[in-house]
């Protein structure tokens, strides 16, 4: 049986992306879910197919307040931690964005978590806490982490606040390394973006960076089947699981995959020449693919490749778009 089964579950962010898909894979067994989202990316409307549903409570509230969220984690079972500011590049611009919303969050839900004795979380991390690894595809055992972006830094330095509170504190965590995570309800990211380009252009698209950026993709579906069977078969203290897919997909073939979904035929690609030899903006990694063995060591699959993820979505946002 699941440890969610009957469980009584925290999502924060849970009206976003991926926490909504989260919550709709969570809502199968848990006894109360209770979302924590400010709706800053989020977006009520993801959740509706759960209104009426006594089990789901929507919160509107700011994790980084303490006194705010500390009254519903009060009989918690576990906290999926997925609150954060996800954009990379917006840290040229404001470096302290990724400072207050990941870290600084992190810190308080841990925080609230120790006064209410809440013992389990689960952490939404990123690849590009590898920075720019030499080995590939890369292992959870990797190191030195070298992030190049803030938002690497800021998920790297979150990480590190858990694996103290789980040996100070007597917690017990789950780092999930993402790759890049596509889907439906998706509302950034380079599928989105060039779906948006195309509509304002049919003929012509521009691609950040010189479009030989290549990286794991994985469907979001597969990606919180695999959140529920890291927690259900993690032994350790502070397990740390890579998730995405063993191929991976270049920009010019995403655009190929847009292009084709929407109908488009004789559409010319425009390749900016990015920055720093041809990353779409400072603090991209150029190349990324990830080590799965130890997930797919606890039983879990992905259902569809990079490519495959990469065309579903593109499906799935054109009619939400
Ligand atoms: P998202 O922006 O859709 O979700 C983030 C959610 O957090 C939103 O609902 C937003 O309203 C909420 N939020 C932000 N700041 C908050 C605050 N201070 N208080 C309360 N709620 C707040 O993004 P997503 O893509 O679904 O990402 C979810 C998590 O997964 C994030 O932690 C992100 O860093 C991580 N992640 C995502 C990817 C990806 O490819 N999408 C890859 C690696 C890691």
């Amino acid at each position: 049986m699941s440890k969610l089964a009957d469980a009584r579950v925290v999502v924060t962010g849970g009206a976003g992306f991926i926490g909504s898909h989260l919550v709709d894979r969570i809502m199968k067994e848990a006894a109360e879910v209770w979302v924590l989202d400010n709706l800053t990316s989020g977006n009520e409307d993801f959740l509706d197919r759960w209104y009426g549903d006594d089990r789901l409570h929507l919160v509107r509230t700011d994790v980084t307040k303490f006194e705010s969220i500390l009254p519903y984690l009060k009989g918690a079972d576990l906290v999926f931690h997925l609150a954060a500011n996800p954009d990379v590049r917006t840290a040229a611009e404001n470096t302290y964005a990724h400072v207050e919303q990941n870290i600084l969050a992190t810190y308080t839900v841990l925080e609230a978590m120790r006064h209410q004795k809440v013992t389990d979380i689960v952490f939404t991390s990123t690849s590009t806490v590898y920075g720019e690894a030499t080995v590939l595809p890369t292992p959870e055992d990797y190191g030195p982490l070298k992030p190049i972006s803030i938002y690497g830094a800021s998920k790297l330095a979150s990480e590190a606040l858990i694996s103290s509170y789980v040996s100070t504190f007597g917690m017990r965590g789950v780092l999930y390394r993402f790759a890049n995570v596509v889907g439906s309800r998706g509302t950034h990211g380079v599928i989105f973006d060039f779906i948006k380009k195309l509509r304002a252009d049919q003929n012509r698209l521009e691609i950040l960076g010189d479009g030989k950026q290549r990286k794991s993709y994985v469907h979001v579906k597969d990606c919180v089947e695999a959140m529920v069977m890291g927690y259900d078969g993690n032994e350790e203290d502070l397990g740390i699981y890579n998730i995405g897919t063993e191929q991976s997909t270049d920009v010019i073939t995403i655009a190929d995959i847009v292009t084709e979904v929407m109908g488009l035929a004789g559409v010319k690609y425009h390749t900016t020449g990015g920055v720093d030899g041809g990353r779409g903006w400072k603090g991209d990694v150029k190349v990324m693919s990830l080590d799965i063995r130890a997930i797919l060591g606890l039983g879990w699959e992905p259902r569809y490749s990079s490519d495959e993820a990469i065309r579903m979505t593109a499906q799935a946002l054109l009619k939400e778009i």
